[in-house]
């Protein structure tokens, strides 16, 4: 096995011994960045699709109560009316023209 150069850890600045030519870290800050990467990734995942996983969650349970089952209901048709207003800010234009012809 190849021998590198003892480095400084980027973190803690202690020396170690590397195992690879790139690495930063000693050991124990390289296993806490992996974490540290790992759970951002895991929390930027969450926040991305949290209603999503939040539901699935809520679908997941063998039994759903009556509010759990209308609070869902809520979700979906508040994001139905959001994709609808959003539908009409983006079609202004044609859907005045629409309205117009329809008019006249
Ligand atoms: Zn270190």
């Amino acid at each position: 096995m190849k021998k590198y150069n003892y480095k400084d850890c980027k973190v803690c600045g202690k020396l170690f011994s590397p195992n690879t030519g790139n690495q930063k870290y000693c050991k124990k800050c390289g296993q806490e960045i992996k974490t540290e990467k790992h759970n951002v990734r895991a929390l930027s995942y969450y926040y991305r699709n949290k209603e999503n996983i939040l539901l699935k969650m809520k679908n997941s349970k063998t039994t759903k109560t009556k509010p759990e089952q209308e609070q869902e209901n809520k979700i979906k048709r508040s994001k139905n009316k959001k994709t609808r207003k959003t539908y009409l800010k983006e079609h202004e234009k044609e859907v005045d023209e629409l309205f117009n012809k329809l008019v006249s």
